[in-house]
């Protein structure tokens, strides 16, 4: 998981979603809010809402692929903070995200927030009191605004996620938690794809390097390089360059084509 570019909206959708966000915060109770919220995202298959999709495909990584697992199509409008927890947040831009039903179907409205330094889950159950939740710092990792590499670390021998050595109590139990309630390691499909990524990667490395040799000529080495940021899973390819030195096979590669550590941009 990649810390996401930024994107904004055209005035039009801009508009639509404020004029949205007004009218459920217009509701005078906190749970009348939440059903606003929810009403009024059933308009989320409506014209007005083409362009946020095409502005949040535009932001996804691959080939629309999903901004937690990048491995399946994004085609679902997330809500990082969870509009049935924060309404007030329902129709926020900064809040939503593209992920795939695989992802975004279990995070549901999973969220947890820290008190007293320890985790605590948010999240309503079915008959539960519709009262606001705990106020608290999130545990969850934030992609529009946060780099998960500053917390996470892709083992690239067990493709599994792991939180990154170092790290401070509060932000280790971040890690895990998102690690968690993401899934990122427990569907093995997705173990599966990021061992087939890294040989793909790994194998567009080795050719970029001969084909840099053989003196193939800049324009077509730098598309190639823009090819390799352009797939799927691209953390493992930012794995392969931050752990360079601990893979010896990669290194050696690297060492002779230095360029591809910085991006080539789109
Ligand atoms: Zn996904």
């Amino acid at each position: 998981m990649l810390k996401m570019n930024n994107g904004t909206l055209d005035d039009t959708a801009n508009t639509y979603l404020t004029m949205n966000q007004s009218d459920v915060d217009s509701k005078d109770t906190y749970s009348d809010q939440v059903a606003r919220g929810k009403e009024l995202w059933k308009s989320k298959h409506s014209a007005q809402f083409k362009n946020i999709r095409l502005k949040l495909d535009s932001l996804c990584v691959g080939k629309r692929r999903c901004n937690y697992c990048e491995d399946s199509v994004a085609d679902e409008i997330e809500h990082i903070k969870p509009k049935d927890l924060y309404p007030s947040l329902a129709f926020v831009w900064g809040n939503y995200l593209f992920a795939c039903g695989n992802c975004n179907g279990p995070k549901s409205n999973l969220f947890a927030v820290f008190n007293n330094n320890e985790v605590v889950e948010i999240s309503r159950k079915r008959n539960d009191l519709v009262i606001s939740p705990l106020i608290g710092e999130d545990v969850f990792i934030n992609p529009r605004v946060e780099n998960p590499l500053e917390f996470l670390i892709l083992d690239l021998k067990t493709m599994n996620f792991i939180s990154k050595p170092g790290l401070s109590d509060l932000n280790k139990k971040r890690a895990q938690y998102t690690i968690k309630i993401l899934k990122l390691n427990t569907r093995d499909f997705l173990v599966e794809a990021r061992k087939e990524a890294f040989n793909t990667y790994r194998d567009a490395l080795q050719v970029y390097v001969t084909d840099k040799r053989n003196g193939k000529n800049k324009a077509d080495l730098l598309k190639r390089q823009k090819e390799m940021e352009s797939r799927q899973h691209p953390t493992i390819w930012a794995e392969m360059r931050r752990q360079r030195v601990r893979y010896e096979g990669i290194n050696k590669f690297l060492l002779l084509a230095p360029e591809l550590l910085t991006s080539a941009g789109s």
